[in-house]
C-alpha cells in the first residue's frame, strides 16, 4: 500500500471508532477499543490478521479480547508465541513459525489457516506488570521487520494496553473480592442497561428483594471473623446458584444482598425468595472452628416505575425491617 493510503486508512479506522464511542452501548466501550485498534495493526504494518489478547492470570490462560477474521481464541498461558513474549516480557518475532518450537500450530490446525510470519508485543499496565499482548500475523509483503514493525504499532499498543487496564479496573471496582458477587457500584452500573426493558417498557414488571443474615454478628462473636466470611461466601454461592438466567444477585453490603428479579412479580419473587430462605436455613457451613447453620430474612418489593431506585429500595428495606422485628429467618412482601 501506499503511504498515503495508509494514512487515509489510519484516519478513517480512527474516526469510526471515535463515532462509536460516542454511542458506547452498555460496557461495551472497550470491545470497541480493542477491536478498532486490532484493525488499526493490520494497517500500519499491513498484515493479514491482528489481535489482542489478556492475560487471565488466575485462570493461566490467555484470551483474545478482540481479533481480526477470528473468533475468541483461549489458549494455555504457557503455550505458544504470546506466552512466551509475556513470561520473558519482550518482543518476539518470527517468520518462519513453524520450525520455531514455542510456536503453538493448535489454532492453525483447528482452523486450516496458515501462519507464515507473526510478532507479537507484550504490553504492561502503568504499573509495568505485563496485562496483555498485541499481536500481528501473515506480514502481506516480506516478513515482519522487528524494529521497524513494533515501532509502526507502538501507539495501537500501548492504547490498547490502557484500555485493558482501565477495563480490569472497572472489573474490579464493580465486584465484592469475598464473594465473588458484584457489589453496590456493580448493581448501579447494571441498573442503568441490564433491566432496562423490565422497567421502562410497558407490559414488563420487575421485582426484588434484600435479604440480611440473620444474628451475624454473633457468628463472628463466637466463631471469629474467617468463619463469618465463610458463611457469607455460602451465603452468596446459594443465593446465585438460586438465580434464575436474568436476574441479579449483588452484595447490598456487609450480610445484605440483593436479587433483582425482571419479568417477576410480587408473588413470584416472594416464591423465589422462600426457596432460597428454605435453602439457607438447611444448609451448613462447614468451617474450621465448627459447622455452622444460619439463617436470613427477606424483604420483598414490586418494583414501581414512578418511584426512584433508592425508594423501591427503601420498601424492601422496610419489609426486611419487618420480618426482623417480627421473629426473622421469614419472608416479607
Ligand atoms: P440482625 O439479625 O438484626 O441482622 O443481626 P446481625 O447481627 O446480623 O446485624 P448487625 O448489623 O448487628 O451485625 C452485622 C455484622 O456483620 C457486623 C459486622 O461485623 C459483620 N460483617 C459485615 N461485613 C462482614 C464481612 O465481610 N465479614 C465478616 N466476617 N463479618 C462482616
Ligand atoms: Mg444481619
Ligand atoms: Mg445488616
Amino acid at each position: 500500500m501506499e503511504s498515503s493510503q495508509i494514512l487515509t486508512e489510519i484516519y478513517n479506522v480512527s474516526a469510526e471508532l471515535y463515532d462509536d464511542m460516542s454511542d458506547v452501548l452498555p460496557n461495551k466501550g472497550h470491545t470497541k477499543i480493542f477491536s478498532y485498534l486490532t484493525r488499526l495493526g493490520k494497517v500500519l504494518v499491513n498484515a493479514d490478521r491482528a489481535s489482542f489478547w489478556k492475560w487471565d492470570k488466575k485462570a493461566h490462560v490467555l484470551w483474545t479480547a478482540a481479533a481480526t477474521d477470528a473468533d475468541t481464541i483461549v489458549v494455555p498461558e504457557s503455550k505458544g508465541l504470546v506466552g512466551k513474549a509475556l513470561r520473558e516480557g519482550r518482543l518476539i518475532v518470527t517468520n518462519d513459525p513453524y520450525s520455531d518450537p514455542d510456536f503453538n500450530p493448535e489454532v492453525d490446525r483447528k482452523t486450516g489457516y496458515v501462519t507464515r510470519s507473526v510478532l507479537v508485543m507484550p504490553i504492561s499496565n502503568i504499573k509495568g506488570e505485563y496485562i496483555g499482548a498485541y499481536q500481528v500475523i501473515n506480514k502481506l509483503d516480506g516478513g515482519f521487520d522487528p524494529a521497524e514493525d513494533s515501532r509502526k504499532l507502538s501507539l495501537a499498543a500501548v492504547i490498547c494496553g490502557l484500555a485493558l487496564e482501565s477495563d480490569v479496573f472497572l472489573d474490579e471496582s464493580y465486584t465484592d473480592r469475598l464473594t465473588g458477587l458484584k457489589n453496590r457500584m456493580g448493581f448501579y452500573s447494571d441498573f442503568g442497561w441490564k433491566y432496562d426493558t423490565a422497567i421502562n417498557q410497558s407490559g414488563h414488571c420487575l421485582s426484588l428483594f434484600i435479604c440480611d443474615i440473620d444474628k451475624f454478628k454473633s457468628v463472628n462473636d463466637t466463631y471469629g471473623h474467617n468463619a463469618g466470611d465463610e458463611v457469607l461466601k455460602l451465603m452468596a454461592d446459594i443465593l446465585s446458584s438460586c438465580c434464575t438466567e436474568g436476574f441479579g444477585v449483588y452484595r447490598w453490603g456487609g450480610e445484605e444482598f440483593i436479587m433483582i428479579m425482571p419479568d417477576t412479580d410480587i408473588e413470584a419473587c416472594v416464591d423465589k425468595a422462600e426457596e432460597i430462605r428454605k435453602k439457607i436455613e438447611s444448609s451448613v457451613c462447614h468451617t474450621s472452628e465448627a459447622d455452622i447453620t444460619f439463617t436470613a430474612s427477606f424483604g420483598c418489593a414490586a418494583f414501581n416505575k414512578a418511584k426512584t431506585i433508592a425508594e423501591n429500595i427503601g420498601v424492601a428495606d422496610k419489609n426486611l425491617y419487618i420480618a426482623k422485628e417480627t421473629g426473622r429467618n421469614r419472608v416479607i412482601s
